[in-house]
């Protein structure tokens, strides 16, 4: 049966399943589960309050990546539940769904606490989307990409609107949360190494765990809208596609150039654009595409960060272990 138009079948009878691969996404979504109050606050408190521990730039970077996260999170649980979820009728992707929109409301749930906890004002945080250029520029670009598919009316019934739905994927899944997120990660996690704001750097690898999940189903649901409407993936199309990528991975260049200029201890800010590039052409591989940039992974460790071990937690009793999803692996 296929994973989109699919009118035939009924849409709450879940077995038998069609789509393992979605089903294995649910399951190491629950193995993943965190909360954003298991992880204490109280040293990136006491950092933030003192003038001596973090520099004038250090904190712009910081409350510019809590900006974009804080409002990018509630965009992409929007385009799940208003518009995605809709058109992708098969229930296994959709039980998926309904896992990774509960996921996003604790990455949005982790800014509020992030917010209450360092005393910062949520109208700065929450208006960065507005205020900060390269910021806004990020967002308005996926909001401008995915306009259509929003329309109520709108529907998957020809190869025109099917283009629209994937562009409306990829425009979420591959370039908010595959491109637009991990500058940030990489900025955040690279603090976090030099052990400043360790109980954000840690909620931020949680979040990029999760993050690398909902990308790589995202990239599975592309790949099988593709297999199964051949007809629609044209070359013209595809040539789209690698331009709106490009064109993506060059915003968020801009966005690590500006939050953070003059690079951070050890690292250049132009090491941060390269991760970019690297990063640009794992999601090119991906869904099919060849790769675009060649750029070595100035961040090995960013790897490790996405697969957190069990003993992480060591002072916890909760569980919060990383079931390794093998090929699921991203940075
Ligand atoms: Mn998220
Ligand atoms: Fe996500």
């Amino acid at each position: 049966m296929p994973i989109i138009n699919n009118s035939k079948t009924d849409p709450n009878k879940i077995l038998p399943m069609s789509y393992l691969w979605a089903r294995k996404y649910y399951k190491d979504g629950i193995a993943n589960n965190w909360t954003p109050e298991e992880v204490s606050m109280q040293k990136d408190v006491e950092q933030w309050k003192s003038p001596k521990v973090l520099s004038p730039e250090e904190r712009k970077l910081i409350l510019w990546n809590l900006g974009f996260f804080s409002t990018a999170e509630s965009l992409t649980a929007n385009n799940i539940v208003l518009a995605v979820y809709r058109h992708v009728t098969n229930p296994e992707c959709r039980q998926y769904m309904l896992r990774q929109a509960y996921e996003e409301a604790v990455h949005t749930d982790t800014f509020i606490y992030c917010c209450d906890t360092l005393g910062l004002d949520p109208d700065t945080i929450y208006n960065m989307y507005n205020t900060i250029p390269c910021i806004k520029a990020k967002d308005d670009y996926v909001v401008e990409l995915t306009k259509s598919i929003f329309d109520p009316t709108f529907l998957t019934d020809s190869d025109e609107n099917i283009r629209l739905f994937l562009h409306d994927l990829v425009g979420y899944y591959v370039i908010m949360e595959g491109i637009f997120f991990y500058a940030g990660f990489a900025m955040m996690l690279a603090l976090k190494r030099q052990n400043k704001m360790i109980g954000i750097g840690e909620q931020f690898e949680y979040i990029m765990r999760d993050e690398s999940l909902h990308l790589a189903y995202g990239c599975d649901l592309i790949n099988t809208i593709k297999a199964e409407n051949p007809r629609v993936w044209t070359p013209a199309f595809e040539k789209n596609i690698i331009e709106l990528i490009k064109k993506a991975v060059e915003l968020e260049k801009k966005y690590a150039y500006e939050a953070c200029p003059d690079g951070i201890v050890g690292i250049r800010s132009d090491q941060f654009a390269a991760y970019v590039e690297y990063i640009a052409d794992r999601r090119f591989e991906r869904i099919g595409l060849p790769k675009a940039y060649n750029t070595e992974n100035p961040f090995p460790w960013m790897s490790q960060s996405a697969d957190l071990p069990k003993e992480k937690n060591f002072f916890e009793t909760r569980v919060t272990e990383y079931q390794t999803a093998g090929s699921l692996k991203w940075d």
